[in-house]
């Protein structure tokens, strides 16, 4: 058994690393507070083809292995963890169109996200619905060549340059259980009826828009039916979303490593009662239990995506998502510690840490709600311990 990353995934890393340490590192805190789009990051990573990480080579795409696109977001969110929130759910519809589109849908999307010519999001969550996706209320009805869409869409990043937007619809509102009659349309920004209506102000994960979305009469092509059959939308939803659940797991190691990188810096800079805090026993625990923690979360989060490539991984990325975000808002916690009063200033990093790490507890499935799918799993036996 090798607990190291192959000689490909070293070299992307550190590729990935001096992007982040160039590009994102030095303007993150100033752009992050002033609210402004990081439109050259976001060119950066065309050029690096981010944007193509989940789109199969024969689409111009990167096509990377699990383990790859964990490190991707390892890394960005060691600069910038709302950056990530970027390619997060754009790489995720990019896999849903790759995994279940029609070909004519992938022939024609998929070429223009894998460069970020087009982007992309996801569009499930409603105001009155998030873990319970089966309670959705947007309803496509059929009405000759296209559906006729209504209803509204709530928290849904990257909304305002999404385009097309898979979204979650119910095509037939009466089915029992619920799940048979959902579907997922591929709804183009220009189409009548289609609004971002707002930018819902956040305490965290800056850098990147979540917006409401209101749909009224939409009228959306029946082309436009993700592998062009009714009824498969939640399961072509929920295998994306185990790639998202290593998104959020590996995005928590980038929080976590980069809050002991600051914490670890800072306690040797930093002097107290005539030495350096970092020779002070009470903060060397800190620092012990932080790297250690980190490094954790790092194996689990990899052992995760390896998971990935092997098969259908429900348990093994609902436990790293669990135990990588618990530990990236308590390492972000512990390195506001280290700072003292300065960990709560915004003129440093570590307080974006904080606010940015809570989300990974609720993206991409609550963290208490993957512990039912984890027991689940283990009740069938498809995960085992041990
Ligand atoms: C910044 C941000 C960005 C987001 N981006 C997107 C996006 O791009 N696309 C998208 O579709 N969504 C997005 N979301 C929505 C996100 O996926 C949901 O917020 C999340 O799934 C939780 O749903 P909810 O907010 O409706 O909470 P609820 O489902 O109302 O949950 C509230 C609480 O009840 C608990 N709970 C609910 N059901 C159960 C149960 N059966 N058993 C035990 N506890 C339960 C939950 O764990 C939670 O603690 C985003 C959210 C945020 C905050």
């Amino acid at each position: 058994m090798r607990f190291e990353l192959d000689e490909d995934q070293r070299e992307f890393k550190a590729l990935l690393r001096t992007f982040v340490d160039k590009e994102i590192v030095p303007v993150a805190r100033e752009w992050e507070q002033s609210g402004r789009y990081p439109t050259e990051i976001v060119d950066g990573m065309k050029e690096m083809g981010l944007f193509g990480i989940t789109v199969p080579e024969e689409y111009g795409g990167l096509d990377l292995d699990p383990v790859s696109f964990a490190l991707v977001f390892e890394e960005i969110a060691r600069g910038w963890m709302g950056v990530a929130g970027i390619l997060g759910s754009h790489s995720l519809a990019c896999r849903l169109i790759a995994m279940h589109g029609t070909q004519d849908q992938k022939d024609r999307y998929l070429p223009a996200l894998a460069t970020g010519e087009r982007r992309t999001g996801i569009g499930l969550t409603e105001p009155d619905a998030g873990t319970d996706l089966q309670g959705i209320r947007t309803t496509a009805r059929l009405d000759g060549d296209h559906y006729v869409v209504n209803g509204a869409k709530m928290w849904i990043t990257n909304a305002r340059y999404a385009d097309p937007l898979p979204v979650l619809v119910k095509t037939d509102p009466q089915a029992s259980p619920a799940h048979r009659g959902m579907s997922v349309l591929l709804i183009e920004a220009d189409t009548p009826g289609y609004e971002v209506t707002k930018d819902i102000a956040k305490l965290g994960y800056k850098g990147t828009e979540s917006c409401e979305i209101a749909l009224t009469d939409v009228r959306v092509p029946v082309s436009q039916l993700v592998g062009g059959v009714e009824g498969k939308g939640m399961q072509q939803v929920l295998s994306a979303l185990e790639w998202g659940r290593v998104n959020i797991a590996a995005r928590s190691v980038g929080i976590a490593q980069r809050a002991h990188e600051e914490a670890l810096a800072y306690a040797q800079q930093r002097k107290a009662f005539g030495q350096p805090i970092a020779d002070f026993q009470a903060i060397q625990l800190k620092l012990g239990e932080l790297g250690t923690q980190v490094q954790a979360s790092r194996l689990m989060a990899y052992w995760a995506a390896d998971a990935v490539r092997r098969g259908r991984a429900d348990g093994a990325t609902g436990m790293a998502k669990i135990f990588c975000s618990e530990v990236a808002l308590q390492a972000a916690i512990d390195a506001m510690k280290v700072h003292g009063g300065y960990g709560y200033s915004t003129e440093y990093e570590v307080e974006r840490l904080y606010r940015d790490s809570i989300l990974m507890s609720i993206g991409e499935g609550t963290n208490d709600i993957l512990r039912t799918v984890v027991a689940k799993s283990l009740i069938k036996g498809e995960t085992r311990v041990g």
